[in-house]
């Protein structure tokens, strides 16, 4: 096992983002077995037949699946065959299909607007939506057609299940489909102690884009439509994009190991414990702020500029430009150390900080 491996350079630093992490064991393990001899290309192999027979079951669905190279594309083709041209996507202020997929839901879908409505701790709200949905009926404005829920949010926050049953049934009553950007839909499962179904289908979500760059896989994101016919023709877009894998079996083997040895909740709970802890640490640091509930596996803090500086000196790697302050993400590899060390960081440059104030 070599990602996990604390010895490497860098490896303490990295809470830019949980896809800076590696491959998980069981994943790789998968990964190599794929390679194990020759196979049916384009999907047509024993592996992604079997995976997709495993997402059934874990979903209780008789769901059709798709395997895709990553979120972006995985998110924009789906929403575009939800929807028309001249309709529109209602996702929140910051989703990242708003900020963070440079226009490709709209160039996928051949120029659906994406509408935005104000989130409060990344989360649409039912009433927002109803807003967006009712705003206009005349043809000078595009006709919302899909409302987009992102789970857990781009803010290390969840949706619990009322939420997204309420967000569903104003959807479901104006005739809207509803779609779930699941790139960390993993970390909500293990959070939520709910069953997949729950919070996806049984909550009126229709499609579900499910993340598996972020859990541990390699690559690759699994597009679930709980209805049948919304995929129908789904194949044809997947191909049309370029996002049709004709070694498929290496996209969706490491599905199976980690489905299976239910891998995919223990190493997303790891990531959300790791959070959490993190988070305990900062509340007590002064001059650190939890600027949102830890409810998933990324901390989101105010942080001096001054501080944030020495720590991206020290070579700590976060981002600054999501949630208005420092983004700390947790994946399957974090190490608990790596906790103790940030933490202890994070508070000797804050400390640092006020020292170098109170000199001027
Ligand atoms: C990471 C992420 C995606 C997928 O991004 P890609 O880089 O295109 O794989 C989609 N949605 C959210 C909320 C994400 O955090």
């Amino acid at each position: 096992m070599t990602t996990n491996n604390p010895d490497l350079p860098g490896y303490f630093l990295q809470f830019a983002s949980d896809n800076s992490a590696g491959i998980c064991p069981e994943a790789l393990e998968a990964f190599n077995h794929a390679n194990g001899g020759f196979a049916a290309s384009y999907g047509n192999d024993e592996a992604t037949f079997e995976v997709c027979e495993t997402l059934r079951r874990l979903f209780e669905a008789d769901a059709e699946i798709f395997f895709v190279f990553n979120g972006t594309a995985a998110n924009s083709i789906a929403l575009a065959s939800l929807c028309q041209s001249y309709q529109a996507v209602i996702c929140s202020d910051i989703a990242h299909v708003e900020t963070d997929e440079c226009g490709a839901p709209e160039f996928f879908s051949n120029g659906s607007k994406l509408l935005s409505s104000p989130s409060r701790h990344g989360k649409l709200t039912s009433s927002g939506v109803l807003e967006v949905i009712t705003r206009r009926t005349d043809v000078h404005y595009p006709r919302p057609k899909v409302v987009t829920l992102t789970q857990s949010t781009e803010l290390g926050t969840l949706y619990q299940k009322g939420e997204i049953s309420g967000i569903s049934r104003v959807a479901k009553e104006h005739g809207l489909k509803v779609h779930m950007d699941g790139a960390r839909f993993a970390n909500a499962v293990a959070a939520l102690n709910v069953t997949p179904a729950e919070i996806t289908w049984q909550s009126g979500v229709d499609v579900l884009c499910f993340g598996g760059t972020k859990m541990g896989l390699p690559i690759g994101e699994a597009i679930v439509f709980f209805d049948r016919r919304l995929g129908e023709e789904f194949a044809y877009r997947c191909k049309q994009a370029g996002q049709l894998a004709s070694k498929m079996r290496f996209l969706s083997a490491p599905w199976l190991s980690m489905i299976r040895e239910g891998a995919w909740i223990r190493h997303a709970s790891h990531a959300n414990a790791m959070a959490k802890r993190l988070a305990e640490k900062i509340a007590g640091i002064a001059g650190a702020e939890l600027l949102l509930p830890t409810e998933a596996n990324g901390v989101f803090v105010n942080l001096p500029e001054y501080a944030r500086e020495k720590l991206k000196a020290k070579g700590w790697a976060f981002y600054t430009f999501i949630g208005g302050g420092a983004r700390f993400m947790c994946s399957w590899a974090t190490h608990d150390a790596a906790i103790e060390h940030l933490a202890h960081d994070i508070e000797q440059a804050i400390a640092s900080a006020n020292c170098e104030a109170n000199r001027l």
